[in-house]
């Protein structure tokens, strides 16, 4: 049986970094769900789909093949054959994920198995919305990573200044409490804690801090 560690939360927790982290302690793999909706987004986006054409969408996600592989211990997304890692980062991309394309059950449908098969031959500390609750109903830890919009913002803007990009706190924090809103409020497999996971607010927490939290919540790993 392979063991599964769930993350979930919102966007900005800090869940790929500690995710990401925790599974190179553990020796296990990781997996960015985020990044795997996000490359469906970026395929739609070239394929100039559009939100109401749903025969369309129907087609495309049929079309685009989604797998994961690792590359110097680093996870790569690649999209019918291509690694789309550096180009699945943008605000667009990521705006147009979470208001339309992860809402669509075909292609929830699709990730989640591909998902649930990763989980299901390794050992596995998998991130996004909804795995605790829906891709990994039976992990062996879920935790429900948290921290404040204003927090969540300033990290963000941080991250965005130290590459030399100019950004507006208070746009990103706008930004943050639209997308929450969008993944906690649409019909499928929604952003929510589930009944079992343990919360975990970072706050006020260091990125050690964090992991060494989860890892003591990890019993029993073989
Ligand atoms: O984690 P990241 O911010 O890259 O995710 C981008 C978007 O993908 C989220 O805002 C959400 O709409 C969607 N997502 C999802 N279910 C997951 C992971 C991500 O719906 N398991």
């Amino acid at each position: 049986m392979s063991y599964q560690i769930a993350i979930d939360g919102p966007a900005g927790a800090g869940k790929s970094t500690i995710a990401r982290k925790l599974a190179k302690q553990k020796g296990f793999i990781y997996v960015d769900t985020g990044a795997m909706y996000r490359a469906m987004a970026y395929y739609f986006l070239k394929k100039e789909v559009s939100p109401d054409d749903i025969p369309s969408i129907e087609k495309r996600c049929m079309e685009a093949d989604i797998t994961i592989g690792y590359e110097n211990g680093e996870q790569v997304v690649y999209l019918n054959g291509e690694n789309v890692n550096g180009v699945i980062r943008t605000e667009e991309v990521g705006n147009m994920t979470s208001s339309w394309v992860s809402k669509n059950p075909g292609v929830r449908e699709r990730l989640t198995a591909l998902q649930k098969e990763l989980a299901r031959t390794h050992d596995v500390v998998m991130d996004g919305r909804d795995i605790g609750t829906c891709v990994l109903p039976h992990a062996d830890v879920k935790v429900y990573l948290t921290a404040s919009a204003a927090v969540r913002a300033k990290r963000r803007y941080d991250e965005l200044t130290a590459k030399g990009v100019a950004c507006d706190i208070r746009q990103i924090e706008e930004d943050i409490v639209l997308r929450d809103k969008q993944d906690m409020n649409r019909e499928i497999a929604p952003l929510k804690q589930a009944a079992d996971a343990v919360l975990v607010d970072s706050s006020d927490m260091t990125i050690d801090e964090v992991v060494t939290a989860i890892s003591n919540l990890c019993r029993g790993e073989s």
